[in-house]
C-alpha cells in the first residue's frame, strides 16, 4: 500500500468495492450494527486468501512472438488511429487505443469504448471507469500503473456488443499490445472480454475463480465482472473483490 494513500481514502475505495456488505454477510451482523471503525478490520479479513482460492503457480518467464505488423508503440498507435479493418470505423469519433503504463504488470481489458470514451479517446473514463479506478485503488494500484484496453478500439454506434467479426478484426492490435507490454496478468472484465480472449462461450460466473492462460504466451488471466455490471448489481462487488485479490496473488507470485 502506497504511503500516499490515507486510511480514509482506502476506506472509501473499499466501500466502493462493497467490502462493508461482504463483512456483514461473513459475520452475520445486522447492517445497522456496522460502524465505520469495523471497515478496516473487514478489509484485513478479506485480504486473507480464501480457502477456495486457486493454488497459484509461479509466473514463468514469458516469451511472446510478435504476431503482426507494427513493431513499436508509435507505429502501432499510428496504424490504429486510421484503421478501417471493420465497420466500427464508420461511426467512431476517434479510436480508443488504450492507456497506462507500457511496462505494466496488470493489463485490464474491457469490452468497447462507450460514448464518453469515444469523445475523449481514452478507455474507461465514464461511470464504469470511475468504479474501475476505485477497484484498482482498493488493492493499492493507481490507474497509471496498469494498462487499460478494450476488445475493440472503436465504439459500436448503438453501444451494442461488438460482433465476432469486429473483435476478430481488432484482435491483431490487442495481441500486439500484449506482446509489447508482456504483462504478468490479464484481468478480463465481463463476458465480452473473457469470451473473446479465451475463445469460449462460458459464462462469467462460471469463469470466475479460475486461473486461465492467455493464448500461446500463457499469460495468467483472471475473469471478473464488468464494472458497469457492478454498478447495476452492487451485491456482486464482493466477488469482484475476491477476483482482484486472486489476481494480485498471481502478480505478486504469492
Ligand atoms: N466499458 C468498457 O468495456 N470499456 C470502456 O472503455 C468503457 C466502458
Ligand atoms: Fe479497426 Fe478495431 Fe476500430 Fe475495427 S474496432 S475499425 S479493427 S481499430
Amino acid at each position: 500500500m502506497g504511503q500516499a494513500q490515507t486510511d480514509q481514502q482506502r476506506r472509501q475505495y473499499l466501500e466502493a468495492m462493497g467490502i462493508q456488505t461482504w463483512s456483514l454477510r461473513q459475520t452475520q451482523l445486522q447492517p445497522q450494527s456496522q460502524t465505520a471503525d469495523a471497515i478496516p478490520a473487514a478489509a484485513e479479513t478479506v485480504a486473507t486468501p480464501s480457502p477456495q482460492a486457486e493454488p497459484v503457480a509461479p509466473v514463468a518467464e514469458q516469451r511472446i512472438d510478435l504476431p503482426t505488423v507494427a513493431t513499436d508503440w508509435a507505429e502501432l498507435e499510428a496504424e490504429v488511429s486510421v484503421c478501417t479493418r471493420c465497420d466500427l470505423s464508420q461511426h467512431r469519433h476517434q479510436t480508443v487505443f488504450g492507456v497506462g503504463s507500457r511496462n505494466a504488470d496488470w493489463l485490464v481489458i474491457g469490452e468497447a469504448p462507450g460514448a464518453d470514451e469515444d469523445a475523449q479517446g481514452e478507455p474507461f473514463v465514464g461511470p464504469a471507469g470511475k468504479l474501475l479506478n476505485q477497484m484498482l485503488l482498493a488493492i493499492g494500484l493507481k490507474r497509471e500503473q496498469v494498462f487499460i484496453a478494450n476488445i475493440v478500439k472503436c465504439r459500436p454506434a448503438d453501444d451494442r456488443d461488438p460482433k465476432a467479426a469486429e473483435a476478430a478484426a481488432c484482435e491483431v492490435y490487442l495481441k500486439q499490445q500484449i506482446a509489447l507490454i508482456q504483462p504478468k496478468l490479464i484481468f478480463a472484465l465481463g463476458r465480452v472480454a473473457a469470451q473473446n480472449l479465451l475463445k469460449t462461450d462460458q459464462k462469467v460466473g462460471d469463469m470466475r475463480g479460475q486461473r486461465f492462460e492467455y493464448g500461446d504466451s500463457k499469460i495468467p488471466l483472471v475473469v471478473s465482472y464488468h464494472p458497469a455490471y457492478l454498478l447495476r448489481m452492487p451485491s456482486a462487488k464482493r466477488k469482484a473483490w475476491q477476483d482482484l485479490l486472486s489476481a494480485r496473488q498471481i502478480v505478486n507470485n504469492e
